[in-house]
């Protein structure tokens, strides 16, 4: 039986899997974090997905409770700016897509639509709750989907029944650091110290990891969350990582924390915004914003990057201090190998856009937790776990490959080069489908990765790649219904924007 996990990293990563480990299997199993001071969390990660719900309601936190803690604040969704051209944008919103007689309100609008309203605004309710800044829960603390509210208790992403409305914004430190007071309260024991030796026995499994002044640490199982460094699972174990730099763009970022003039001006939507060589984001938080642009370095310097961002975010804010990283794009082959398993950077990162870095480490624990060892690691348990790893991975890989390409924008050599990159055979052919129809479920990437048909379908018709024509079935079917829904649903939005307090508002009733 396998009694003593072993962490090294105290990141997201570390101390989600630690928090996430005592909250499923309480005292049953020893869990020991180790952390070094001498290296640095990465710093960013501040924009989360909608199931990260299911993560806190699992620890058993009240959102009340912890997102005053972490600067937290409210995303409905992404807007995307300037993808197609200089000022347009749509929303990416955490929102299924409604239907009338069998056939969803995207269809329905490429049928009747005046394409003068663009689709999200036409399909979604939330882009008028971000276009008027309001809190998805009103001042009492009900959410506007009556049928969400409360908690979703001890479910898990397998659970996910339901589009949740909402995301958080978070500062990523504070969140490492509220999650490790949560974690050391449930008994898991924290060492500060650095890890510099991992030793191995005779098959090559860890036997111990060795620290500077702790000794060796042992375990019967050793999660890396030591971040791009992955000391356990590339460096002593030599897992092969395979870089995604073929199909994606993208391979540094630079991040600047700014804060807001008007603090009360509170977006609840992250914004990503494309650049000359990638694009930038803007992540509200309660009190400032987080603020990056990720770039390729084959076209722009570090030091153009960061110029830049700055003109665009932070004019004459030269004190503010920028953070530079180098992103290893790819995932490992088997984030899973003998004892050790990664999770965070060290296992995958696709890159920033459309903030999946969490959900992996939220989607790992998960599967780690329900494909948890016994003492003889049963290797087809192991390769089990790696291939909804990895599967989870690659679709979300696809997913971002069809941003860049289906952006409409070929204005600067980098947009330019985004169109003759090498394409996977996958998105050739989901691209192709989509210029004669939307997408469903069977014909986007069709394992788990986190993203639903509503979403590819979104993206497709929000940077510019429209079908040729509605679904002939729609003009043999009364549109009556769907006129019907098309009303209802924008007599829904403007009720909402009209009763829900703004962003600010609700936040600050419960930071105070
Ligand atoms: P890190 O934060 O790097 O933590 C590594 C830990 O390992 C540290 O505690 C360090 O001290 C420890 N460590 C390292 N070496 C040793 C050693 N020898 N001994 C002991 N300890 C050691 N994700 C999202 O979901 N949303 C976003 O908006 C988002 N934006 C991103 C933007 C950028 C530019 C990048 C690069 C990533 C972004 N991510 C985002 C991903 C997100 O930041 C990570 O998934 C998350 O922060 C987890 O990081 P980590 O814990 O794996 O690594």
């Amino acid at each position: 039986m396998i009694r003593s996990v072993v962490i090294v990293g105290g990141g997201t990563a570390g101390w989600m899997s630690a928090s996430y480990l005592k909250a499923a299997f309480g005292d049953r199993i020893d869990v020991t974090l180790i952390e070094s001071q001498q290296v640095s969390r990465i710093g960013v990660g501040e924009a989360t997905f909608s199931t990260v719900r299911h993560f806190f309601d699992y620890l058993g936190l009240d959102e009340r409770e912890w997102l005053p803690k972490c600067a937290g604040s409210y995303k409905l969704g992404i807007r995307f700016e300037n993808w197609r051209k200089p000022g347009d944008y749509f929303y990416h919103p955490f929102e299924r897509l409604r239907s009338a007689d069998g056939f969803s309100l995207a269809e329905w609008w490429l049928e009747l639509g005046d394409r003068s309203q663009p689709f999200d605004q036409s399909c979604f309710i939330t882009p008028m709750l971000c276009e008027a800044k309001r809190s998805p829960r009103m001042l009492d603390g009900s959410l506007f989907v009556s049928s969400l509210d409360g908690s979703l208790g001890r479910s898990t992403l397998d659970d996910q029944r339901a589009q949740f409305p909402y995301a958080y914004h978070f500062d990523a430190d504070a969140v490492a650091r509220f999650l490790a007071e949560y974690a050391v309260a449930r008994g898991v024991r924290h060492v500060v110290d650095n890890v510099r030796e991992v030793d191995q026995d005779s098959r090559g499994w860890i036997s111990g990891v060795r620290t500077d002044e702790h000794g060796t640490v042992t375990g019967d199982l050793y999660v890396d969350c030591t971040g791009f460094r992955a000391l356990l699972i590339n460096k002593a174990l030599g897992e092969r990582f395979q870089s995604f730099e073929d199909v994606l763009p993208n391979n540094r970022a630079v991040a600047l924390r700014v804060p807001r003039e008007d603090a009360t001006d509170m977006d609840p939507y992250t914004t990503a915004t494309a650049m000359s060589a990638g694009w930038a984001w803007t992540i509200p938080l309660f009190r400032r914003n987080g603020n990056g642009y990720v770039y390729s370095d084959q076209f722009i310097t570090p030091e153009e990057a960061e110029r830049e961002l700055r003109e665009k975010v932070a004019p004459g804010r030269d004190d503010l201090v920028a953070n530079h990283i180098r992103m290893r794009i790819g995932r490992n082959e088997h984030s899973w190998k003998h004892n050790c398993v990664a999770i965070g950077l060290s296992s995958a990162f696709v890159e920033p856009l459309e903030s999946t870095g969490i959900f992996f480490i939220q989607h790992a624990i998960e599967q780690l937790v329900k494909h948890f060892p016994d003492a003889g690691f049963d290797e087809r348990t192991i390769a089990a776990y790696n291939r909804r790893i990895n599967r989870a991975v690659d679709g979300v890989k696809e997913f971002l490959v069809l941003h860049y390409r289906a952006a409409d924008r070929e204005d600067t050599p980098y947009w330019k080069e985004t169109k003759t990159r090498v394409l996977p055979e996958n998105v050739r052919e989901t691209l192709d489908l989509a210029e004669a129809q939307l997408l469903d479920e069977e014909t986007i990437y069709p394992f788990y990765h986190g993203f639903e048909s509503y979403s590819w379908n979104t993206m497709n018709l929000g940077l510019g790649r429209i079908p040729r024509g509605a679904r002939p079935a729609l003009r043999h079917i009364d549109p009556a219904n769907a006129r019907a829904e098309f009303a209802k649903l924008k007599a829904e939005g403007e009720e909402m924007a009209a009763a829900l307090p703004s962003c600010y508002e609700y936040l600050k009733s419960i930071n105070d």
